[in-house]
């Protein structure tokens, strides 16, 4: 009899832990939160965000389709093929890139950007890919607000005309900015906007308060004013931006400006993806 326990031990064993795998499983499936994905894309920016009703929404895509599409993948549902929402900053490489290969793998539902022209392929190649898979376009001007969920939704700041920065080469003045709240919680997104973006912001008493800040233009020294840093005070800065870059992202100063404000720093060269969650209180 003893025996015979002993010999069926390993299988009661592996049940316990099968029961123990479903709880969790279970426990994962029932959260609430809200997630904020810093992705780790090398020299570049993409920021994945899912809701607490997982919905999805990729702004900017980094510079490698198949980069992108390796970290959204370790985030996102396996069965889950829909991005509801993709933002594009401003069709620079760094940024655009990686969006050729998510809207040929991913069903994308909205498409949102500035209307900023680029004479590079990849832009070239996701016009026609918005455009032959028939995804809704949304034009980004101050004021707009997007409803993403119960309690959540992304504020537009920026850009802050109407339609005149259509085919300008700077992209800096047709910067999508955008503010996401989620209950009592708030994040940034700047894409690569500048310092005097920056001011012309807060010349306009935009409210830029916010918990966590996506540093501008991974770190370089003519985004992040001491003025900016006041303002929107956050706790966190992130910093998306490749090792060892040709650019010497992020600068010493714009490092030691964030230093001096009190923001803990995180960057994706050091940390690699940097993952946040808020439950709409607060964010760990
Ligand atoms: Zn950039």
């Amino acid at each position: 009899m003893i025996q015979k326990t002993l010999k069926n031990f390993p299988y009661y064993f592996l049940a316990l832990l099968l029961i123990i795998s479903i709880i969790i499983f279970l426990n994962l499936n029932k959260e609430n939160d809200l997630t904020i994905a810093f992705l780790n894309v090398g020299q570049g920016d993409a920021m994945f965000i899912e809701t607490p009703s997982k919905n999805q929404i990729l702004i900017d895509a980094g510079p490698d389709g198949k980069r992108v599409l390796r970290e959204i993948k370790k985030i996102m549902p396996f069965f889950d093929k829909t991005i509801d929402l993709t933002v594009l900053s401003h069709p620079n490489k760094d940024h655009l890139a990686g969006f050729i290969d998510v809207l040929k793998r991913y069903e994308i539902r909205y498409s949102l950007s500035s209307g900023a022209k680029h004479t590079i392929a990849e832009f070239k190649e996701w016009e026609k890919l918005l455009n032959d898979e028939k995804i809704e376009k949304i034009q980004a001007k101050r004021g707009l607000r997007v409803h993403l969920d119960k309690n959540l939704y992304l504020d537009i700041l920026a850009p802050i005309g109407k339609n005149e920065y259509k085919d300008l080469k700077s992209f800096t003045d047709s910067m999508v900015v955008a503010r996401l709240v989620y209950g009592k919680t708030s994040f940034l997104f700047t894409g690569d906007m500048e310092e005097k973006n920056e001011l012309q912001l807060l010349n306009l008493n935009t409210f830029v308060d916010s918990d966590v800040l996506k540093v501008a233009h991974h770190g370089s020294k003519y985004s992040s004013g001491e003025n900016w840093l006041q303002a929107v005070s956050p706790i966190v800065g992130a910093i998306q931006v490749g090792k060892n870059n040709k650019y010497g992202h992020p600068t010493r100063e714009t490092l030691s400006r964030l230093e001096k404000s009190g923001i803990k720093i995180s960057r994706t060269d050091v940390d690699g993806t940097i993952i946040l969650k808020s439950d709409g209180e607060k964010i760990y």
